[in-house]
C-alpha cells in the first residue's frame, strides 16, 4: 500500500509532465504550421495578384464584359477568385460572381487597406459566396492613369483541411510520444519503487518480530547501503531480543525458585511481575495476576497505604502483617531503580510464621518449666527452713518432713531428666548409629523393671508376644524408654487391683506394641493433647504420682525418630489402650 502510493507519487508527476511537454511542443508546432501556411499563401496570392495585374493592364480601361471574361479566364487557370475593383470600390469584374449583382466593396477590410497603402489582406466570411475565404488585395495603376485593385482569393475550407490532417498527424504523433514515455516511466518507476517495496516489507516484518529474516544485498547505491544498515540493525535487534529473553527466563526461574514472595508494580500500583510464592503467602491466584491492580490481587489496608507512601518517598519500609490465620509474613517494600526517579515498586514477603511460632512456643516452653520448677522448689524451700527453725529434732516430724522434701528432689530430678531426654531427642534429625532391636526382648525387659510397681498397686501385668516378630531398625534405649513410660503410665493411672496387657505383634509392615490398662481412661476432649509437654489431663494427680507431663512427648518422639507412630484409644472410666509402631525394615 505504502509502496504502491510511492510508485504513484512517482509516476503520475512523471506523466503529467510528459503530457504537458508533449502537449506543448505538439501545440506550439501546430501553431508555427498554420502561421507558415497562410504567410505561404500570402505570399502566393501577392505574386499572383501582381502578375494577374500585369495581366490585365491592356483590358482595364476596355470593354466591361471583356474584362469579365478575361477574370473568369485567369481565375480559372490560377484556381482562385480574382476580383477587379475601382479606386471608388465598385466591382468591374469577378470570377465567380457577377459584378453587376456585387454592392461597392470599399469597406472591404483588404480593399481599404489596399487603397490606402496599396496591399491588404483579410480571412473573413464572404457574403457574397457563402464560405471562409482568405483575400488579399492589391492596387495596380492602368495606361489611363486610374487606380484599380485587384483582389485574389482563396477557399480556406482547402486550408482547413490540410491543417486538420496536420494536426490529426501532430497529435498521433504527439500521443506515441506521450505512450512511449509512460511505458518507459512506468518501467523505470517499477524499478525504483520495487527494492523500497522490499525494505517496506522488511520493516513491516521486523516490526512483526519475524527477527530472522534478511534482506539480499541490494548493490553499490544508497538503497545496498540501507539494506546493509537495516540488515545490521535486524541483527543487532535480533542479539538483544534473544539476551533479554534470556535474561527474563533466568529472571522467572529465579522468581519461581524463591522461598519468598515477590511482587513488582508501576508507579500506578499495576503487577508487572508476579512469583507463585506470592500468591500462596498473600493468598491471591496467580494466573491472570500480572497487569491488575495491586488493591486488587491484596486488598490489605497496611500494605496498599505501605505501598503507597513508598512509592511517594521513595524509601524502605519493612512491616509484620498476618493475612490468613496462623500465618504471619514480613513485607519489605522498596522503589526501583535504586538511583533516580522510581520506576515502580517490589514487595518482598517472607513467612516468618515459623520463627514467630518458635518465639511463641519457646516463651510457652520457659514458662511451663519455671512453672514445673516453682511447685518442687517452693515445697522444698518451706519444709528446710521448717526443719531449720528446730523441726529437725523433732523425732516425729523431722523425718516426715525430711521424706517429703527428699520426694520432690526425686520430682524435680525426674523433671530434669525427662527435659534432657526431650531436648537430646528434639535434636535428633536421624537416629544416630541404629541397630536392629528386638520389641519383644524391650517390652519384656520393660515389664519385668515395672512388675513391682504394679505389685505394690497389686496389679496384675500380663506380656503377651504373638508369635516371633521381626527386628526392627532403631537405638534400644530409646525404645525401651518409649515401652516403660507407656507401662509406667498404665499402672499409675489405674486404681488399685487393676489389670494392665502389654502385647507385641506385627500390623503393615511395622512392630507394635500395645499397652492396656483398665484404669481411668482419658475424657475425649484431651485425648488429642497428651502428647503435647506437660499436658496433664489432672495435674495434681499426676504431680502426686511423680509424673512430669513430658512421658507421652518423649514417646511420641522416639516414634517418630523411628519412623513409627503412637496413636491412643480411650474410654473414661473404662481404660486406655496405647500402639506404638515401628517400621519393619524391608531388608528384615
Ligand atoms: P505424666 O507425667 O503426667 O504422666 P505423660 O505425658 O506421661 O505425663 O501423660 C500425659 C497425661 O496423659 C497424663 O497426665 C494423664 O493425664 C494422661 N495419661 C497418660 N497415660 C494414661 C493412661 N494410661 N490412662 C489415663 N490417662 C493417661
Amino acid at each position: 500500500m505504502l509502496t504502491s502510493r510511492f510508485f504513484r507519487r512517482l509516476f503520475i508527476p512523471y506523466l503529467l509532465l510528459i503530457c504537458a511537454a508533449t502537449g506543448a511542443v505538439g501545440g506550439y508546432a501546430a501553431m508555427r504550421m498554420t502561421t507558415a501556411y497562410l504567410d505561404n499563401t500570402r505570399e502566393s496570392l501577392n505574386n499572383e495578384a501582381t502578375l494577374v495585374g500585369q495581366m490585365l493592364q491592356p483590358d482595364l480601361a476596355g470593354h466591361a464584359e471583356q474584362l469579365q471574361g478575361r477574370v473568369q479566364q485567369l481565375g480559372q487557370s490560377l484556381s482562385c477568385r480574382i476580383t477587379i475593383v475601382d479606386s471608388e470600390g465598385v466591382v468591374l469584374a469577378d470570377s465567380e460572381a457577377d459584378p453587376a449583382h456585387m454592392e461597392n466593396h470599399r469597406g472591404r477590410p483588404e480593399i481599404a487597406l489596399a487603397l490606402a497603402a496599396g496591399k491588404g489582406d483579410s480571412i473573413r466570411h464572404s457574403d457574397t459566396l457563402g464560405v471562409d475565404l482568405l483575400y488579399l488585395a492589391r492596387t495596380l495603376t492602368a495606361a489611363d492613369g486610374k487606380t484599380y485593385v485587384v483582389r485574389l482569393s482563396v477557399h480556406l475550407s482547402n486550408l482547413d483541411r490540410q491543417l486538420h490532417l496536420l494536426y490529426a498527424a501532430l497529435a498521433g504523433v504527439t500521443l506515441l510520444a506521450i505512450g512511449v514515455a509512460a511505458a518507459f516511466g512506468f518501467y523505470f518507476a517499477s524499478r525504483h519503487t520495487a527494492p523500497v517495496r522490499e525494505l517496506a516489507d522488511f520493516a513491516g516484518a521486523l516490526a512483526r518480530g519475524e527477527m530472522n529474516r534478511r534482506l539480499l544485498s541490494g548493490g553499490t547505491g544508497e538503497i545496498g547501503v540501507l539494506t546493509h544498515s537495516l540488515n545490521t540493525m535486524a541483527d543487532s535487534l535480533s542479539t538483544l531480543l534473544n539476551d533479554s529473553e534470556k535474561d527474563r527466563a533466568e529472571l522467572l526461574a529465579i522468581l519461581t525458585s524463591m522461598s519468598d514472595g515477590v511482587i513488582a508494580t508501576d508507579t500506578h500500583q499495576r503487577v508487572v511481575l508476579v512469583n507463585q510464592k506470592a500468591a500462596e503467602l498473600l493468598a491471591f491466584s496467580h494466573d491472570g495476576a500480572a497487569g491488575r491492580a495491586l488493591w486488587e490481587l491484596v486488598p490489605n489496608e497496611p500494605i496498599l497505604r505501605t505501598a503507597g507512601e513508598v512509592l511517594e518517598r521513595g524509601e524502605r519500609r519493612t512491616f509484620q502483617v498476618s493475612l490468613i490465620v496462623g500465618r504471619y509474613l514480613e513485607v519489605s517494600a522498596c522503589t526501583f531503580p535504586a538511583e533516580g526517579p522510581a520506576a515502580g515498586l517490589v514487595l518482598v514477603a517472607h513467612d516468618t510464621t515459623r520463627s514467630v511460632r518458635y518465639q511463641e512456643l519457646r516463651k510457652e516452653f520457659v514458662a511451663n518449666v519455671s512453672h514445673e520448677l516453682r511447685t518442687p522448689l517452693t515445697v522444698i524451700k518451706g519444709f528446710t527452713e521448717t526443719l531449720m527453725e528446730g523441726a529437725l529434732t523433732d523425732p516425729v516430724v523431722g523425718p516426715k518432713f525430711l521424706m517429703t522434701i527428699q520426694k520432690h528432689v526425686d520430682q524435680l530430678t525426674n523433671l530434669v531428666n525427662d527435659l534432657l531426654e526431650l531436648s537430646r531427642l528434639e535434636g535428633l534429625p536421624d537416629l544416630p548409629r541404629p541397630v536392629r532391636v528386638d520389641l519383644a526382648a524391650v517390652a519384656r525387659r520393660a515389664t519385668e523393671l515395672l512388675q513391682p510397681a504394679a505389685q505394690k498397686k497389686s496389679q496384675g501385668i500380663a506380656l503377651d508376644i504373638m508369635g516371633s516378630t521381626p527386628r526392627v531398625l532403631g537405638n534400644p534405649d530409646y525404645l525401651e524408654r518409649a515401652v516403660t513410660n507407656l507401662i509406667d503410665n498404665a499402672i499409675k493411672y489405674t486404681p488399685e487391683g487393676g489389670q494392665v496387657e502389654v502385647s507385641v505383634g506385627q500390623e503393615n509392615g511395622h512392630v507394635t506394641v500395645d499397652v492396656a490398662d483398665n484404669g481411668l481412661g482419658i475424657p475425649p476432649d484431651d485425648l488429642p493433647r497428651i502428647f503435647e509437654r506437660f499436658y496433664r489431663v489432672d495435674r495434681s494427680r499426676s504431680r502426686e504420682m511423680g509424673g512430669t507431663g513430658l512421658g507421652l512427648s518423649i514417646v511420641k518422639h522416639v516414634a517418630q525418630v523411628h519412623g513409627g507412630s503412637i496413636d491412643v484409644s480411650s474410654t473414661p472410666g473404662s481404660g486406655s489402650r496405647f500402639r506404638l509402631k515401628i517400621p519393619v525394615p524391608t531388608d528384615a
